[in-house]
C-alpha cells in the first residue's frame, strides 16, 4: 500500500508515527510489497534568523519519527541544551523570541552549508534524513522558497490618510511565536508560493498513492500552503486514490495552537465541518470526534466519528487505523460503482 501524507508540524508528526505504528502492527498480505510511506511536508513555516535556513515543520518530522523529538513538547530535540542562545543573548542578537537548541542548529548549519553550496531543499532533506531513517520518504511541498507573511496592524506607525489603521506585514514565526497570534490578521499570506513548483516527486506521490491521507495539520498554514502549491490541489483532485483526513478541530476549538486565528483570519469558522468544506473539491472521508458527529458535511464526503484526541500511540495508531479503513470502504465503493 503507498501512503501519501500531507504534514504540518506537531499534529503532523505526531498522527504519522501513529501511522507508522498502525502499519507496522498490520504487515503487507502475503504476495503485497512493503508498505510505503510518503510524506509532503510544508515548508511555509521556513525562516532565515542568525543566517541559518530553519523548516521547522520538516524537521518536527524528521525529529520525531527519527526519534529525536522532545517527547511533551512535540518539537525540538529531546536533552536539548542553549549554549548558543544565551551567548547570542548577550551579544544582543535579535530576534530573541526564536530561541534555538545547539542540537537543532546542527541541523540548520549543515542545511544552510548544502543549500549555498546550491543543493536543493529536497536533496537537503533526504541527506538529513540519512541520518534519522524517518520511516517515511520526506519531500518538502517545493525547493522553491515560500514564507507565510501575516499582515497586522502596526500600533507604531500613523493612520493611512482615511484614518484607517497602519498595517505591517510580519514572518508567520513572529506572529506565532513572539505575537501568540494574538494581533488579529488581517490576511494571511503565502509569499514565492505563485512561482513556485512542486518539489520533484511530489505530484507522482499524490497520483500513484493507493490513498491520500490528511492529518489533523493547520488546515491554513499548514495544509492549506501545500494545497496552494501550484499543481498539487489539482493533483489531488485528480488522484484516483481516495483522500480521507482527520479534524484538527474538536468542539469547536484547535486540540493545541492557535489554528483558530488562522481561520477567523480566511473567514472560516473553527468547526470540523468548515475544515472539511475548505477541501470539499477532493475530500472523500473525514474523521471527527464523536461530540462532531452531527456536522453538516458537504456533498460526497463520508464522515466517521471516532476518539481523536493523540493521547498516546495507540490511540493515534488507532485514529491512522481508522483513517486507513474509511479509504479502504471508498476504495471499494468506487471500485463497485
Ligand atoms: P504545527 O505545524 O506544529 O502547528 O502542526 P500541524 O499544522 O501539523 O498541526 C497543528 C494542528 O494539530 C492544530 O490545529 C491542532 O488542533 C491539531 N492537533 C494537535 N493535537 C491534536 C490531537 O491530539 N488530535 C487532533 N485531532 N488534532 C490535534
Ligand atoms: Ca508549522
Amino acid at each position: 500500500m503507498r501512503i501519501t501524507a500531507l504534514a504540518g508540524g506537531v499534529g503532523g508528526a505526531r498522527f504519522l508515527r501513529g501511522l507508522l505504528h498502525h502499519l507496522d502492527s498490520r504487515p503487507p498480505a502475503a504476495g503485497d510489497g512493503p508498505h510505503e510511506v510518503i510524506v509532503i511536508g510544508n515548508t511555509a513555516d521556513d525562516v532565515t534568523l542568525h543566517g541559518l535556513r530553519i523548516c521547522p515543520d520538516l524537521d518536527t518530522v524528521m525529529y520525531t519519527l527519527g526519534g529525536g523529538i522532545h517527547p511533551e513538547q512535540g518539537w525540538g530535540r529531546a536533552g536539548e541544551t542553549f549554549g548558543v542562545a544565551a551567548e547570542l543573548e548577550a551579544y544582543g542578537a535579535e530576534p530573541q523570541w526564536f530561541t534555538l537548541g545547539d542540537r537543532d542548529i546542527a541541523t540548520h548549519l549543515v542545511r544552510t552549508r548544502m543549500l549555498g553550496l546550491g543543493y536543493p531543499l529536497s536533496a537537503v532533506t533526504e541527506a538529513l534524513c540519512a541520518r534519522w531513517q524517518p520511516g517515511v520518504r520526506l519531500l518538502p511541498m517545493s525547493d522553491d522558497p515560500i514564507e507565510t507573511h501575516v499582515v497586522i496592524d502596526d500600533p507604531d506607525a500613523d493612520p493611512a490618510p482615511d484614518g484607517s489603521p497602519a498595517v505591517k506585514a510580519v514572518h508567520f514565526q513572529e506572529w506565532w511565536v513572539r505575537l501568540h497570534a494574538a494581533a488579529p490578521a488581517r490576511q494571511i499570506l503565502a509569499v514565492g508560493i505563485d512561482q513556485a513548483k512542486p518539489a520533484p516527486g511530489v505530484l507522482d506521490a499524490i497520483a500513484g498513492a493507493d490513498v491520500v491521507v490528511l492529518p489533523p495539520s493547520n488546515p491554513v498554514v499548514s495544509i492549506g500552503t501545500i494545497l496552494a502549491v501550484p499543481g498539487i490541489r489539482d493533483a489531488i483532485r485528480a488522484t484516483r486514490a481516495p483522500v480521507v483526513g482527520v479534524s484538527p478541530i474538536i468542539g469547536g476549538a484547535p486540540v493545541r495552537g492557535m489554528a483558530d486565528a488562522c481561520l477567523t483570519a480566511i473567514g472560516v469558522e473553527t468547526s470540523a465541518a468548515a475544515v472539511a468544506d475548505l477541501y470539499a473539491d477532493f475530500l472523500g472521508g473525514w474523521l471527527v470526534a464523536p461530540g462532531d458527529h452531527g456536522s453538516v458535511m458537504p456533498d460526497d464526503v463520508a464522515l466517521r466519528a471516532v476518539p481523536l484526541l493523540m493521547t498516546d500511540l495507540e490511540a493515534t495508531a488507532a485514529i491512522a487505523g481508522a483513517a486507513l479503513d474509511l479509504a479502504q470502504e471508498l476504495a471499494g465503493e468506487s471500485a463497485g460503482r
